[in-house]
């Protein structure tokens, strides 16, 4: 970002040399006159810390030999020039040495370590900071991007001082800038219009706010600039007098309530009445607030007093007063505002305050620096509390911050400390909560993306979906089309927006389980009752009729609506089928008409019996709708029932679990056969307590024992009664069946140490 010619890059050295010696006396004449000056506005630190920057010019004036500004100046007059910005502010030494070599790192090759053990870490992460920032490239065609960036250039710069420095750089590019080629300078006014003048503006930098909007709205609208600022003069020479009436007479009614007061005239900036007419739909004329005045006290009492004095010298209007003393603005900005109306009708606006809100209001968070380099004249415990009231506004600090060094800590900590700024490969940005995961960043850039999300990298690398992002961070999301959410990312997404997709998706693959369940459910009913399932197209003229008889029957709205309820138990599959089975002979259709005589004859002979329904074939590949239970977790061999619980779908029950045997009694009608298939897909949960001898190294022989038998422990839960001779184990162990488990236990007890070996039955 930084604007500099590369001519120097294309001579070969031994020629760039030459050129350089030439003139080399006269370079270094008014390099030297450059620093001298820098060194005089460095009156507020000691002579070590002099020495020390002395040291950084040298360092960097070595960096940059050879290399030229666009104007065709040394390249070192620039880190010079923002040094000189820096000391304006009374910037601690650290920021003048960083500002010194702030293009060092990026133009020079020099590296981090070197800095550091040349001056220090603190100054090397100056540099180190800057020279990151400059390597973000944004389009700022974007608002909304734009906002990001700013946001992003805030969180990634951990230390206020770099965003310092950076603004004091942009501020000299910018003055510099006509030097440049004409179509870069057309995209850094724009850049600076877009980001670098409104951080300014965020921390209260109005000073430098103002200039930067100045010098870029020149650039990016020269001819607007140069008309508006023709008009402005105009202005200026027809209300002079009326300028000058006020001050008068202002300065007189002071004068007259024993006031000190300083009254100042001020004038909008082209920028601002530009915008002004923008945004407001104003011609020029209209713009009537051009002037103002701004008046400053010794005493916050004084800023009232003074109010009082103005409002009795002229009317105010009604509405304009503004009480930001009582209410500081977001950056700190403190000031009475009211606008009054002047002996010749012009609106007149008045800012009132003391001389601390003064430089806040110029110089913003930079007020602290300068206050404080003040407070060795006697000024300083009211500049700390004013450097700590700037930056509470700008970050939330709960203490009062009176020592300097826990100052800077506090201005040293994340100036958005609520959000990370990630890129996706393209460079697009995008603002997540801190700790947000790469699934977050995946359901932010698209649902899609998000379900089907199966890895993710960073920076290049893979990294699991779990890892918490960055600021600055690239990453890249890989997608598989079959792939679905996984109900664990729920433990660790961060934004809302994911935590609803995630969840909505599983319900909806729960919906289509469901479904499905209860699409089998009603076939195997109605298999029972000798029948096939009639066809659910919807263009079959024989069976559409037949649905919609048998969901207006049972209130549903549509047959698949009918199948999830059958599915989660809320209606009962073999009353449905019998009911089907009657529409079917009623009006004859299905899938098998022929069936209808086969059927009739089961449903009529026998309809207050539980009919017979054919099985449900469990084979582990059921998810949310069907589930084995958890006080008796069944595995194949076991002899098994199903419960069809209202809404809550089929649960499987081991055939003696007394917690079935006491459901049944209940609602038998609920009771579904169910059986294994022939090859289940998984391996089943089995609970198993172990009681064991207590002592050393007997959970690992326990383990070892389970793990010969190729079984795998899901789960241990411990007995805590520690000083007993025995304790007892509850482990989960994952089996194919039950003769898998039987071999696991027979192991077990074979093994030393263990007393007792049980399977939990329920
Ligand atoms: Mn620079």
């Amino acid at each position: 970002m930084g604007i500099r010619s590369f001519a120097a890059d294309l001579l070969p050295s031994a020629l760039l040399q030459t050129a350089r010696e030439r003139p080399a006396a006269a370079i270094a004449r008014a390099e030297a006159n450059d620093f001298a000056a820098l060194t005089e506005k460095l009156g507020y630190l000691s002579k070590a810390e002099l020495k020390q920057v002395r040291e950084a010019y040298k360092f960097a004036d070595e960096a940059h030999l050879g290399q030229f500004r666009a104007s065709g100046q040394a390249y070192i007059t620039h880190p010079i020039a923002v040094a000189g910005l820096v000391a304006d502010w009374k910037l601690d030494v650290q920021a003048v040495m960083a500002a010194l070599m702030h293009d060092a790192m990026e133009d020079c090759g020099v590296t981090k370590p070197e800095l550091i053990q040349r001056f220090g870490a603190p100054t090397a992460e100056l540099v180190d900071g800057l020279t990151k920032l400059d390597k973000l490239h944004f389009s700022t065609r974007e608002e909304s991007q734009a906002e990001s960036f700013r946001k992003m250039l805030l969180a990634m710069a951990r230390d206020v001082r770099v965003i310092l420095i950076k603004l004091a750089d942009r501020l000299h590019n910018m003055r510099t800038l006509s030097a440049v080629a004409a179509d870069k300078r057309g995209r850094i006014a724009r850049e600076t219009l877009d980001i670098y003048a409104p951080i300014a503006h965020r921390l209260g930098l109005n000073q430098i706010y103002r200039e930067l909007q100045e010098l870029s709205f020149a650039q990016v609208y020269p001819w607007r600039h140069s008309a508006l600022a023709k008009a402005l003069t105009r202005a200026r020479g027809t209300r002079r007098d009326i300028v000058e009436r006020v001050q008068k007479d202002v300065e007189k009614a002071f004068g007259a309530a024993k006031l000190r007061a300083q009254v100042f005239g001020r004038e909008k900036t082209v920028y601002s009445i530009f915008r002004k007419m923008r945004d407001k739909h104003q011609p020029f004329a209209s713009v009537n607030d051009l002037f103002g005045f701004r008046i400053v006290v010794p005493q916050i009492s004084d800023c009232y007093v003074a109010l009082g004095v103005l409002h009795q010298l002229f009317k105010p209007m009604p509405g304009r007063f503004k009480d930001y003393i009582a209410i500081p603005k977001a950056n700190g900005y403190q000031s009475l505002h009211t606008t009054l109306v002047s002996p010749l009708g012009t609106a007149v606006e008045f800012q009132i305050r003391t001389e601390p809100m003064h430089a806040v209001a110029e110089a913003g968070i930079a007020a602290h620096w300068m206050y404080k380099a003040k407070g060795s004249n006697g000024h300083g415990a009211d500049a700390q509390r004013l450097g700590a009231t700037v930056l509470k506004s700008l970050i939330d600090i709960q203490d009062d911050t009176r020592d300097a060094a826990e100052f800077l800590e506090h201005v040293k900590i994340d100036l958005y400390p609520e959000a990370v700024y990630v890129f996706t490969p393209k460079s697009q940005i995008l603002s997540l909560p801190r700790g947000a995961t790469p699934v977050d960043f995946a359901y932010a850039i698209h649902s899609d993306v998000g379900d089907h999300c199966v890895a993710a990298s960073v920076n290049g690398e893979a990294v699991a979906l779990r890892t918490e992002l960055k600021s600055g961070d690239v990453v890249a999301i890989t997608t598989a089309p079959g792939a679905r959410p996984n109900p664990a990312w729920l433990n660790f997404v961060r934004t809302g927006r994911a935590r609803a997709k995630i969840r909505h998706h599983l319900k909806t693959m729960e919906h289509e389980e469901s479904r499905a369940l209860g699409e089998r459910l009603l076939a195997q009913s109605l298999r029972s009752e000798g029948l096939l399932m009639p066809s659910s197209d919807p263009n079959d003229e024989a069976a559409a009729p037949i649905w919609q008889h048998l969901t207006r029957w049972s209130g549903n709205r549509n047959r698949g609506e009918l199948m999830v309820d059958i599915g989660v138990g809320r209606k009962i599959a073999s009353i449905v089928a019998k009911r089907l089975a009657h529409l079917i002979a009623e009006r004859g259709g299905g899938d098998k008409p022929d069936a209808v005589t086969l059927s009739m004859r089961h449903f009529g002979t026998d309809a207050e019996a539980v009919p017979h329904q054919g099985h449900v074939v469990i084979d582990g590949s059921e998810a949310a709708s069907i589930q084995l239970a958890a006080c008796c977790h069944p595995i194949p061999g076991d002899e098994i029932v199903g419960y069809l619980g209202r809404g809550e779908g089929l649960t499987v029950h081991s055939a003696e679990c007394s917690v079935a045997k006491r459901l049944f009694e209940r609602d038998s009608e609920r009771w579904l056969p169910v059986e294994w298939a022939e090859q289940p897909v998984r391996a089943f949960d089995a609970e198993v307590n172990v009681l064991v001898q207590n002592g050393k190294g007997v959970l690992a022989r326990v383990a070892t024992a389970v793990s010969a038998t190729e079984t795998d422990i899901t789960h241990i839960d411990m007995g805590t009664e520690r000083a007993s001779e025995t304790t007892e184990l509850k482990l989960t162990l994952a089996v194919r069946d039950r003769q898998h488990l039987a071999d696991a236990l027979r192991t077990l007890r074979r093994a030393p140490a263990v007393l007792r070996v049980a399977r939990v039955k329920g």
